[in-house]
C-alpha cells in the first residue's frame, strides 16, 4: 500500500446505497427539524440524518430560544417554529415568548420534551429519521451533490438525494462537497464554546427580588433591576462585580459575567458560564479538550454561585448538558454574504425568507468579554445566503449560512435558525417538484408559500414605514 508520510491510502471500495430520497436533511437541530417538517409536508420522501441519538441540537442543552420577538416587541418568527412551540406548550414544556430588554425575547423550553415532541412531529410527518449516523463524505458528479456517505456501526453507506439541506451547524456537507467556507474572524478566532450545566435547589425568587431590591449590589447588564421584580422567568446577565470579587478571592472564572437561565421546573437554573477559548468544533481532539476543560471549570463556578449569589445557598449539582455547546465553526460562501452593516441598517432584501432582530452578540474568542450591538428593529435574511457557491442540489440552513463572523453572531440564535430551516425545506420541496436547482427556484413563489403557511415576512410597505433604526 503506497502512502505519503503521515497518511495511509484507503483502498477504494463499493458502498451499499442505504436509501434514495427526494430531500435529505443532515443534522436535526432547530434548523434541521424545521427543514425536514417543511420538506415532507406534501408527500415527498424526506430523510433526516442525525449523528446523536436524539433531535434538538442546541435546543437540548438548557438554553432559552431567543428571537421569536423583535426589538419592537412584535412576533417575527411564526409558521412552523410557532407550531412546534404550541406542541411543547401543550405538554407544559414551553413558556410564553417573554420580552427581554437584552435578548429581545426568551422562550424557555424543557430539553427532554424538546427531543420527544420534535421526534413525534417528524414521525407524524413521515420523515424517516436515522440516528447514530454521521455524515462523513459526499457523493459528487462534477459540481452536483448526489448524496452523502454516512459512517455508523453498520459501516460506510450511501444515501442518495435529489436535494440535500445541510443543517449540521458546521457546514459538514457543504465543506466536503467543495463549497468555499470561512472559519471565525479575520484571525481565525471563533466564539468560545460552553459546557452548560444545571443546578437544583435554587431560590429563584430570592435571586430576582435581591436584584430588584438591591440593584447597586447586584448589578445586571442592560436589563433594568425592575424587570427582575416583575418576571419570575428570566435570563440574568451581569453581576460583574461579584465575579471580580470571587476571582480576587482566588476562584478561577473564565467569564467576566454571570449568566443564568431559570428552568421551567421550580428551583432549576441553567448556568452558561464555562468558556474554553481556542476550541475548534470541527476537530475531535480539540472538542475533547473543550469537554475536559469545561467540566473542570464547573467546580469553581458552582462555588462562586453558592458563596456570592443570593438564592444559591442550598443549590446542588443536577446535570451537565449532553455535549459541549459550539457557538461558531464554518460558514459557507453563498450567493450573498450577510454583513454587520446589513444587521445594523435593518436591511430589507427582495429575496427575504425570514426576519430576525437579535443583536450582534460576539463572545470574544479570547478573554471573557462580549460585544453586543442592537439595530433598533428587524433585518431580513435573504434566500441567497442559504444557496452555496459552486455546488448544485444543496442548501444550507442554520448558523453556518453565508455571513461574516459578525453577522453570524446575530442570526445564530435558535428562532431565526428554525425560520431558515422552514424556508430551506420549502425551497428544497419546490426544487424537487419543479426539477430545478435550488438557486433557480422562483423566490416570490417561495415567499408566497411561506406566508400562506403562516411565516412572517415584512412587506416592502411595512419596511418603508418603519422608523429609522438606532445604529
Ligand atoms: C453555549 C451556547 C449558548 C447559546 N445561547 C443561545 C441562547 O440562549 N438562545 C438561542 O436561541 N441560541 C443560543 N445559542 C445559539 C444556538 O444554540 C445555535 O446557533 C443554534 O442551535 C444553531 O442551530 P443549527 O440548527 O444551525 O445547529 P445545531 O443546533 O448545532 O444542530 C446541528 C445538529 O446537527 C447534528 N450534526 C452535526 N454534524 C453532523 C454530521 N456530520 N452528521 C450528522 N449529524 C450532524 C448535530 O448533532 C446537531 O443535532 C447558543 C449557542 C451556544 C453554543
Amino acid at each position: 500500500m503506497k502512502s505519503n508520510p503521515g497518511t495511509i491510502q484507503e483502498p477504494a471500495r463499493q458502498l451499499p446505497v442505504r436509501k434514495e430520497v427526494d430531500v435529505l436533511v443532515v443534522g436535526g437541530g432547530p434548523s434541521g427539524i424545521m427543514a425536514a417538517l417543511a420538506a415532507a409536508e406534501d408527500g415527498l420522501k424526506v430523510m433526516l440524518v442525525e449523528s446523536r441519538s436524539f433531535v434538538g441540537g442546541n435546543m437540548t442543552i438548557g438554553l432559552p430560544i431567543l428571537g421569536f420577538l423583535g426589538q419592537k416587541g412584535n412576533q417575527i418568527i411564526k409558521g412552523l417554529p410557532q407550531k412546534y412551540i404550541d406542541r411543547l406548550k401543550a405538554v407544559q414544556a414551553s413558556s410564553e415568548h417573554r420580552p427581554c430588554p437584552l435578548h429581545m425575547s426568551l422562550t424557555l423550553v424543557e430539553p427532554e420534551a424538546v427531543k420527544t415532541v420534535a421526534l413525534q412531529m417528524l414521525v407524524e410527518a413521515n420523515v424517516e429519521v436515522l440516528f447514530y449516523a454521521f455524515c462523513a463524505g459526499v457523493v459528487m458528479e462534477r459540481d452536483e451533490l448526489k448524496g452523502i456517505i454516512i459512517e455508523s456501526k453498520a459501516g460506510r453507506e450511501v444515501i442518495l438525494a435529489k436535494t440535500t439541506i445541510d443543517c449540521s451547524g458546521d457546514a459538514d456537507v457543504a465543506f466536503r462537497a467543495g463549497v468555499p467556507c470561512e472559519y471565525g474572524n479575520e484571525q481565525g478566532g471563533v466564539q468560545p464554546p460552553t459546557l452548560m450545566f444545571c443546578l437544583g435547589g435554587v431560590d429563584t425568587e430570592k435571586l430576582r427580588l435581591s436584584i430588584a431590591e438591591e440593584p447597586r449590589t447586584y448589578l445586571t447588564d442592560f436589563i433594568p433591576a425592575e424587570y427582575f421584580g416583575q418576571n419570575n422567568q428570566f435570563v440574568l446577565v451581569g453581576m460583574r462585580n461579584l465575579v471580580k470579587k470571587a476571582q480576587d478571592a482566588g476562584l478561577t472564572l473564565t467569564t467576566e459575567r454571570t449568566i443564568l437561565i431559570t428552568g421551567l421546573r421550580k428551583g432549576e437554573v441553567w448556568v452558561n458560564m464555562t468558556r474554553v477559548s481556542g476550541v475548534n468544533g470541527t476537530d475531535p481532539g480539540s472538542l475533547t479538550h473543550g469537554e475536559i476543560e469545561g467540566r473542570r471549570q464547573i467546580t469553581d463556578i458552582q462555588r462562586y454561585l453558592i458563596e456570592y449569589v443570593p438564592g444559591f445557598e442550598n443549590a446542588y449539582f443536577l446535570k451537565t448538558a449532553p455535549f459541549l455547546g459550539i457557538r461558531e465553526t464554518r460558514r459557507i460562501n453563498g450567493q450573498y454574504t450577510m454583513t454587520q452593516e446589513d444587521i445594523l441598517s435593518c436591511a430589507h432584501f427582495n429575496d427575504a425568507i425570514a426576519v430576525a432582530s437579535y443583536p450582534l452578540d460576539i463572545h470574544h474568542p479570547q478573554g471573557g468579554g462580549c460585544t453586543l450591538v442592537w439595530c433598533g428593529d428587524c433585518y431580513d435574511i435573504p434566500y441567497r445566503s442559504l444557496v452555496p457557491q459552486k455546488v448544485k442540489n444543496l442548501l444550507v440552513a442554520g448558523r453556518s449560512i453565508s455571513t461574516t463572523h459578525e453577522a453570524m453572531s446575530a442570526i445564530r440564535v435558535m428562532a431565526p435558525c428554525m425560520a431558515m430551516g422552514e424556508a430551506a425545506g420549502r425551497a428544497a420541496k419546490m426544487a424537487v417538484r419543479e426539477n430545478k436547482q435550488p438557486a433557480d427556484i422562483d423566490v416570490k413563489k417561495l415567499q408566497a408559500e411561506l406566508t400562506a403557511k403562516g411565516a412572517y415576512l415584512r412587506t416592502p410597505q411595512s419596511v418603508a414605514n418603519r422608523k429609522q433604526p438606532n445604529t
